[in-house]
Formats: structure tokens, sequence, C-alpha cells
């Protein structure tokens, strides 16, 4: 039980920088990072965690801020402690903006650890060539600042896949790749976490229409396994998340 007045979660503001800035007892952080810093109006004296996303986190004390520059100093260097062991990786297909964008938030704070976007036949709307680059700084840019928020020590990368096919022959990777069919009946996820729980997993779900049964059978056919999410349809920004949510609980993670 936290004791009265402990907080639990990290209530010291945390930001990921580059590992080579946090080299020696001293870091000086300009751009963003600075600007993130004077805008919490934080003070010479607080502390902040900075977070190399190696594996380290580093308790730091401001020590001044001015010029477009903070200064700080390292006090200790430790572990991260918040990593999950499981990788999960969510393949979520194309859907509108704000639930891509709703998922990849959540999905940051529930640890996954990396989340695809890739096209498939009933995607109603996908980001065109043009536009992709923009999309993909943008959905990185929530990806870091959820991962700050939720103490993670690492960000998740956010990447699209070219077609379906790719999407599937990436997922294939995992030691178990799902796919989430809302029309398989048969087989439940708590049948599949009775051997040993895998360290990587791929989750794989559809857009607003659903998949098609060709695309059903590609997954089969590429290796991965369908799987159910329970008797009713969850939305497409709703599936992951479940999904998410249930095998991060299986691997005592939760
Ligand atoms: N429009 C479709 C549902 C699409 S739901 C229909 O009405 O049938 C979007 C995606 O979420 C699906 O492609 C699937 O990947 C996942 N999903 C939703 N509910 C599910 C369930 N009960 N079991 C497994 N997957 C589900």
């Amino acid at each position: 039980m936290p004791q009265p007045g402990e907080r639990r979660g990290d209530p010291v503001p945390r930001f990921f920088v580059d590992p080579d800035l946090v080299q020696g007892g001293t870091v000086l952080l300009t751009g963003q990072a600075a600007q993130h810093i004077a805008v919490l109006r934080l003070r010479p004296g607080d502390p902040v965690t900075l977070c190399t996303g190696d594996g380290f986190d580093h308790a730091c004390t401001l020590t001044s801020l001015g010029g477009g520059q903070a200064a700080l100093t390292v006090d200790r260097t430790q572990p991260n402690q918040t990593e999950p062991r499981l990788q999960v990786t969510i393949f979520m297909a194309y859907a509108k903006a704000d639930k891509l964008e709703h998922v990849i938030q959540k999905a940051t704070e529930l640890g996954a650890a990396a989340i695809v976007a890739f096209p498939s036949a009933r995607c109603v709307s996908r980001p065109d060539g043009k536009s992709l680059p923009k999309k993909l700084e943008r959905w990185q840019a929530i990806a870091r600042s959820a991962a700050e928020q939720s103490g993670r020590g690492l960000i998740p990368q956010i990447c699209t896949a070219s077609s379906y096919e790719k999407a599937l022959e990436s997922a294939a990777k995992s030691e178990l790749a799902l796919f989430f069919y809302e029309n398989e009946r048969q087989i439940h996820l708590s049948g599949l976490f009775e051997a040993r729980c895998p360290d990587t997993i791929s989750i794989l779900t559809g857009p607003e229409g659903g998949f098609s049964p060709e695309e059903a059978l590609q997954a089969q056919a590429a290796g991965l396994r369908s799987c159910s999410l329970g008797a009713r349809i969850l939305r497409c920004e709703t599936a992951p998340l479940c999904a998410l949510a249930a095998v991060m609980y299986a691997a005592g993670e939760l």
C-alpha cells in the first residue's frame, strides 16, 4: 500500500533526451526540452527525470534556466523499472485520424512496444504518400508525450506497413501473432496463454468495416492465429486496446 502523501506514478516531470546528452554529471538542454521545462514553470532546485530510452532513467536537479537553455546535474542513474517484459506490437488497420491517434496515445500508456498502421480492403480512410511523413511525425510526437506522461522507459516506435501482406509478414515474426477476427467464435485469448507466456506478441486488428473473408484466410496462411475478443463487436479503436490490456494482464504486467 502506498503511504499517505506518497504518490504512485512519477510526479517528477520526465523528458526523453538523447543518450549523448547525459554524459558526465551535468546536462545542458536546449530547444523543445528547455522550452517544455520553462512552460512547466520549473525552478532551480526542482527534480527532473531524464530518460534516455536505453533502459536507464537519470534523476536530475535543475540548476539554471534561461536564454532558451536548461542546465541540470545528474544525481542518480538507475535502470528503468516501468517497461514490460512482454514486447507487444500493435498492427492496426488505418482508421479515421482521431481514432488512430487515440490508439497511439492509449497503447503507449498500456505499454505497447510499437504501433504499425497498415492498409486493408475495407479501410475507409488512409493517408496519401504526400501527407504521410507529416502524419508520422505527429503520431510519433503523440507517443512521446504519452510515454513521458505515463513514465515509460522508451518511446514506442510508430510506423506504417505499405500493404496488408507486408503487415502480415512483419506480424508473423513475433512468437505469438494474433489476428483478431470479429467472426471468430471458437478461439479465445484465454486458451492461448495456457502454455508459457511468450516474449513477443503481435496484435492485428481491422478497420471500421472489419476484415474481408479473403483477408482472414491470408492471415491464417501467413501464420497468424485467429482469435476472438468476445461475443460483442468492438469498435476499431477499442479492439487493439482491449487486446493489449488482456495480454498485459495475462503476462502479469497489470
Ligand atoms: N464492421 C464490422 C466490425 C469491425 S470491428 C462488423 O460490424 O462486423 C473492427 C475490428 O476490431 C475487427 O476487424 C477486429 O479486428 C476487431 N474486433 C472487434 N470486435 C471483435 C471481436 N468480438 N473479436 C475479435 N475481434 C474483434
